[in-house]
């Protein structure tokens, strides 16, 4: 029987073969950062795959409201299979009993603080998470047996080289302190696998949107930034003229992503780092028209003005747009969502939770 990919794939019924596997071989994972939006839809997904997952995070950007969430689409038996560990990477041996009382098949590493101004202003914090939080969390895992260790990386990697579409091998100079973590990030993911024999893969995210994105704050992501603006008929800004473009990739592909790089076998796709991403561009202009004509459409706001330009922001890339080939080629992934489908399943939920959403973050900040 096909397995049920509904939460993971709502409204696009892709059928993965290689997660039957994981009916017949359920598995632990270790999610760190699994509090936060792209970890705790990795929790969802993989808690309704009937798989055992153990989550690690400190809450910092994160919050335990997103479990309520993730309690809510997946049974009281799956949600049994959860365990949480409020601690910080920063802290080594955090990480080792984290993975000692596991033993996890895989670690999904997420947990960083995100956002290039955030590091700009911060790069200590920054660096502190990011790499030595890193660091920690690959000499755990090196120490748990024949766990693989598959982790975030960033487009931001590809900092100043012009070339279009990105293209693995072909990485810049970074123009971020966030750029520089995960450049480093995916140094030590290739040493650990020289020096030590450890597996990693390394997914290198592309503006990620989707259900359980923070809206709020200076460091919110472009979507959920502009969708809360909206709502609330406020002005929308616009660093630079607009015709910066993304290749925005909504969450449903990093899931899918991620939990492909946990099942892959052949031995030559370990050890790489791969794009996870659509493969298509969006300008800033366009995904402002996108945005405020689904929201229009559904009749969820007023008039809504025209953008506000303001001066382009240091650090910030003018173009990023993905080849996923060598996912593809190597992991068997092919994104079930394009930008307007992703966006139509998650503008929904910011309707929903824009209240619950700006007291969540006035609790954490
Ligand atoms: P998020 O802020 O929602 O999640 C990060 C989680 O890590 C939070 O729950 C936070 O509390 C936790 N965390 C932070 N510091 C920690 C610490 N010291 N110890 C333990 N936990 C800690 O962000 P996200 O968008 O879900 O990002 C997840 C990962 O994906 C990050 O590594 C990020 O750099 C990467 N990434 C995200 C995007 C994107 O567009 N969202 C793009 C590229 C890469």
């Amino acid at each position: 029987t096909p397995l049920e990919t509904r939460l993971l794939l709502p409204h696009t019924p892709v059928t993965f073969p290689e997660f039957e596997k994981l009916q017949t071989s359920p598995m632990t994972w270790l999610i760190t950062g699994v509090a936060g939006f792209i970890g705790s839809n990795l929790l969802e997904s993989l808690l309704a795959l009937d798989q055992t997952v153990v989550g690690l995070d400190n809450l910092a950007t994160g919050s335990r409201r997103n479990f309520d969430e993730v309690r809510q689409w997946v049974s009281p038996s799956q949600w049994a299979r959860f365990r949480f560990v409020e601690g910080d990477i920063r802290d080594l041996e955090t990480c080792r009993r984290t993975c000692d009382s596991s033993q996890p098949d895989v670690v999904l590493h997420q947990a960083a603080l995100g956002s290039v101004p955030r590091s700009i202003r911060d790069p200590l914090s920054v660096h502190s998470v990011n790499v030595t939080g890193f660091l920690n969390m690959l000499v755990a895992t090196r120490d748990t047996n024949n766990s693989r260790f598959v982790y975030a990386s960033s487009s931001s990697v590809y900092g100043d080289h012009p070339a279009l579409p990105k293209v693995e091998d072909v990485t810049g100079r970074p123009m971020s302190p966030y750029g520089a973590s995960k450049q480093t990030d995916e140094l030590y993911a290739a040493v650990f696998s020289r020096c030590y024999g450890l597996q990693t893969v390394g997914l290198r995210y592309f503006n990620v949107f989707g259900r359980r994105q923070n809206p709020e704050g200076p460091y919110a992501a472009v979507i959920p930034r502009w969708v809360s603006a909206m709502l609330r008929e406020e002005p929308v800004e616009i660093f630079g003229d607009g015709e910066t473009s993304r290749d925005f990739c909504y969450v449903a592909n990093v899931v899918q992503a991620n939990i492909l790089a946990g099942l892959v076998e052949d031995p030559e796709a370990i050890g790489k780092v791969y794009n996870i991403a659509v493969g298509a561009r969006t300008s800033l202009n366009d995904l402002f028209g996108l945005i405020r004509d689904k929201l229009a459409d559904s009749r969820k706001m007023g008039a809504c003005d025209a953008p506000v330009y303001r001066e382009f922001r240091s650090g910030d890339m003018r173009h990023s747009h993905a080849s996923i080939e060598r996912a593809t080629k190597w992991l068997g992934y092919r994104p079930s969502h394009t930008i307007v489908q992703g966006l139509d399943e998650s503008l929904e939920w910011y309707v929903q939770n824009l209240s619950d959403e700006t007291n969540r973050t006035e609790n954490h900040t």
